[in-house]
């Protein structure tokens, strides 16, 4: 039996999950799914088809028609997302889709939709899966659970950032805007919202320097797969 663990990687937006979860997948030699982009990529498919929302019929429809992927790129060495064999990465990352994606993802047919697809990528374990409902809906026996927050505008500072690095400029208060949105939405809505799993570790990365939490989160994972090994009895005892 794999003593591979499943990490849960929770929290707001902007808090540094997806870059320390990369990091630490890394690190593990695990795989890193952004579950954030599939809900992105879904999105963007509801908009350039033009689905109505209200309509669960057509968005019933819609989704059978949605097929998501993950390749990684040798040459960014980073994996990128694809919506029906097309590379739509850069795109799903755009202010337009973040304005959208919030309502799209309260849906509930559109989350059983995609946490059937996470479930299935993430069964094996050797994995560190982030987004919103890792913890609590996807994956609830995880073996390690982390819930990332941080103060307000140090997000929105970071988010801005990020944006810069991918050359889009976007008005300070607009990003603060967005993530209040997404916020309240997603800690609102009925389906599987938003909420800290009891058993996670909670990380405020306002103050923490990125190595810093990135060593953290490895010394957990490295806990919890030696705790793992042990129920297992595959730990050396001599
Ligand atoms: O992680 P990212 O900010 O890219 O996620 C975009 C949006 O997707 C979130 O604001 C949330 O509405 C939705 N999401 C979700 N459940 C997840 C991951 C993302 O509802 N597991």
């Amino acid at each position: 039996m794999s003593s591979k663990i499943i990490i849960a990687v929770d929290g707001y937006s902007a808090c540094g999950k997806s870059s320390t979860a990369k990091i630490v997948a890394q690190r593990l030699n695990y795989s890193y799914i952004d579950t954030g982009a599939m809900y992105r990529a879904v999105t963007l498919y509801f908009l350039q088809n033009y689905i109505s929302l209200t309509n669960p019929k057509e968005v019933h429809k819609a989704l059978e028609h949605i097929d998501i992927d993950f390749v990684f790129n040798e040459r960014i060495h980073d994996s990128e997302t694809f919506l029906n064999n097309k590379n739509v990465e850069s795109e799903i990352r755009k202010m337009y889709i973040s304005e959208q994606v919030s309502p799209v993802s309260a849906i509930k047919e559109v989350r059983s939709f995609l946490v059937a697809q996470q479930q299935k990528l993430g069964k094996k374990g050797g994995v560190v899966m982030d987004g919103r409902d890792i913890g609590t809906t996807v994956f609830p026996l995880a073996e390690l659970k982390l819930f990332f927050t941080a103060d307000f505008n140090v997000r929105a500072q970071r988010r801005q950032q990020e944006l810069l690095e991918k050359k889009q400029m976007v008005e300070f208060d607009e990003i603060l805007q967005n993530l209040r949105h997404r916020d309240e939405i997603d800690t609102t809505r009925k389906e599987s919202p938003l909420v800290k799993a009891p058993d996670a570790y909670v990380l405020d990365t306002t103050y923490l320097a990125f190595d810093d939490q990135v060593d953290y989160v490895v010394k957990l994972a490295k806990e919890a797969i030696r705790r793992k090994e042990e129920v297992l009895g595959l730990t050396n005892k001599s």
